[in-house]
């Protein structure tokens, strides 16, 4: 994807918009005033951090929580399209679905998610720091990227809101509604029943995938 997107997003703390360099920071002092504000000690959380490029969420989890639920969660915003297996894993070790994040996570462990072996989308979730709150519900999105400044790449001029499944992996894929028929003169693949939305995803143009479930206010097109 295109370096020069700026990608920033919502805290769901204080509203104000962040960049995603900033973002990790940022969220940190939150939840450390509101560990210090705690007079109980809480059952424990940890902030952690799903990356794929420009795309980020930042999640709050509850420690006792499974790896089976952000499994669940993953797949409601960003990747499900039609059951696909998926795994989590690390280098040295193997993670299982049941595990607890207390029973995995440090700070700045990286474990990889994949899903779908086929047409694999690869996400880094990144453990961040553990506080000693407790979590509102078992996953909270404290933050995602707002969608991208994807604009179409024939005219330029107007946000794209299709791609070319079968181009999609190239910068040229994403188009207006009106140059879109273009691409089909160009591309031997593509007609205009086959073009998939743009939505604010790390699989999106793969295997038909048309969007998540939840956060849909936030799931779509790049608005000025
Ligand atoms: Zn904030
Ligand atoms: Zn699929
Ligand atoms: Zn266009
Ligand atoms: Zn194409």
């Amino acid at each position: 994807m295109n370096k020069e997107l700026i990608s920033e997003g919502v805290c769901i703390y204080c509203q104000e918009k962040i960049k995603q360099q900033q973002m990790t920071k940022h969220i940190a002092e939150h939840l450390t005033v509101l560990e210090k504000e705690k007079k109980t000690t809480g059952t424990g959380a940890w902030h952690i951090k799903i990356e794929s490029g420009e795309m980020f969420l930042h999640l709050l989890v509850s420690g006792n929580d499974t790896f089976k639920n952000l499994d669940k969660f993953l797949r409601d915003i960003w990747v499900e399209c039609c059951g696909h297996l998926s795994s989590f894993s690390h280098k040295n070790f193997k993670v299982k679905m049941a595990d607890s994040f207390d029973n995995v996570l440090s700070p700045l462990l990286k474990i990889l998610y994949e899903y779908d072996f086929g047409d694999t989308t690869y996400l880094d979730v990144i453990a961040l720091k553990r506080y000693q709150i407790t979590a509102p519900q078992k996953i909270t999105l404290l933050s995602r990227n707002e969608p991208l400044k994807l604009m179409c790449s024939i005219c330029g001029k107007v946000p794209a809101v299709v791609i070319c499944p079968f181009c999609c992996m190239e910068e040229y894929a994403l188009f207006c509604a009106k140059c879109s028929h273009i691409h089909t003169e160009e591309c031997d693949d593509f007609d205009e029943d086959m073009a998939l939305p743009v939505v604010n995803s790390p699989r999106m143009g793969v295997c038909g995938y048309e969007g998540g479930v939840i956060d849909k206010q936030r799931d779509g097109v790049y608005e000025k």
